[in-house]
């Protein structure tokens, strides 16, 4: 039976909440979701510590987190315990101007517990960058031909260019499919901001490694590629990759095979292409979750994602041996910043009615990125 813990009259500041034991906050977390009921939804990233994954209403990747903001609309607020961009999506997709017209103009509060929680790899392609990288192309190539693809760790402002230029939006679970899609449309694709994920899913469909092309933004000279070099491009990749899958090496899946005898090894699309090369298996989370899932007791895995998850799938499979691919830590540290301090916190101002953390992109921002979300959540 839970104990019934009183709601705060007024929340305090942030300060408040530190000191206090997990127990309590976890207690008084769970007192506001009662309390709130269906009016509040918590999302989970599965990149997420435990403590916080226990209080999610789901738990998913980007990709079905994305889905489940988008077909929730009858909550009041979504708190989500992830990084900044997927909460900049979770606000654009619950509060599409037809949802909010059908609620009588009601939006739904999206919340993000620590504003501090970003994504490094979101980060290395700012929206000024890319407007210039795409009118430099302009003075090479024709750009009506390159559609535009972001994956979806990336700042509203991007998929908004995405939705301006007939371009869309995908996760690592349907990158291939997107980009796809993309090629149906256009000869070229500028993908952006982890060129791994882009490398790595265009050769799964064939494109040679000399049809592609990286661009760095902090090239004034086209990127650091030659006119010649980007007219042959198909795929012109961002110079952008995920600072916890860049931890991963090709010599730790060597040392991996050679100390774990039959092991197999399971990889994430925004490792290198080094590492991809010589891993058994590759997928997004939601594919490395499955395969394990779906696994005979005794098999042997060294998996190459995030450290968090790869504890927790070790955990819940106790009859297998899960090895973490890389012998350093390999955390999304940002994502870390949320803890229950923070959730609690975050919690409470929000029942009482002075939310804090609000994540709310622009109207004119959100039209058009709204746009290329609809085009990604459409290809199947
Ligand atoms: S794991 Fe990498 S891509 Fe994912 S949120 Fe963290 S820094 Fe960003």
């Amino acid at each position: 039976m839970s104990t019934h813990v009183a709601a705060p009259p007024s929340p305090g500041p942030f300060s408040d909440y530190r000191p206090l034991p997990d127990a309590v906050l976890a207690a008084r977390i769970e007192e506001v979701r009662r309390r709130m009921g269906r009016r509040l939804v918590i999302l989970g990233h599965h990149y997420q510590q435990d403590g916080v994954i226990a209080h999610a209403d789901f738990q998913g990747d980007s990709y079905q987190l994305s889905r489940s903001a988008a077909e929730r609309d009858d909550c009041e607020a979504i708190v989500f315990c992830g990084v900044h961009f997927m909460a900049e999506t979770a606000d654009i997709l619950a509060n599409r101007p037809a949802k909010v017209a059908a609620r009588g103009g009601r939006r739904v509060t999206v919340v993000l517990p620590d504003m501090a929680a970003g994504c490094s790899m979101a980060d290395m392609a700012a929206i000024h960058q890319v407007e210039d990288a795409w009118a430099d192309l302009g003075t090479v190539i024709d750009t009506a031909e390159i559609t535009p693809v972001t994956y979806i760790n990336s700042a509203a402002s991007l998929k908004a260019f995405c939705g301006r230029h007939g371009g869309i939006v995908c996760t690592s679970s349907n990158a291939r499919a997107v980009l796809e899609w993309a090629f149906a449309r256009g000869r070229r694709v500028l993908f952006f901001p982890d060129q791994h994920l882009g490398r790595n899913t265009a050769r799964t469909m064939g494109i040679d490694l000399g049809e592609m092309c990286v661009w760095n933004p902090h090239d004034p000279e086209l990127g650091g590629n030659t006119p010649a070099a980007l007219r042959g491009a198909r795929v012109i990749l961002w110079q952008g990759h995920c600072s916890v899958h860049a931890m991963f090496r090709p010599e730790h899946v060597d040392s991996m095979r050679k100390n774990v005898p039959g092991v197999k090894i399971l990889v994430h699309p925004e490792c290198s292409m080094e590492v991809v090369d010589k891993a058994d298996l590759v997928g997004s989370t939601s594919f490395i979750l499955r395969q394990v899932e779906q696994a005979p007791p005794g098999t042997k895995w060294g998996i190459g994602t995030e450290l968090h998850l790869v504890r927790r799938l070790g955990a819940n499979h106790p009859g297998q041996e899960v090895h973490f691919l890389s012998p350093v830590v390999c955390m999304c540290a940002t994502m870390y910043r949320i803890d229950l301090a923070h959730l609690c916190w975050s919690l409470e101002h929000l029942e009482a009615g002075s939310p804090v953390n609000v994540i709310r992109v622009d109207d004119e921002t959100a039209r058009f990125a709204v746009e290329a979300l609809e085009r990604m959540l459409a290809v199947k």
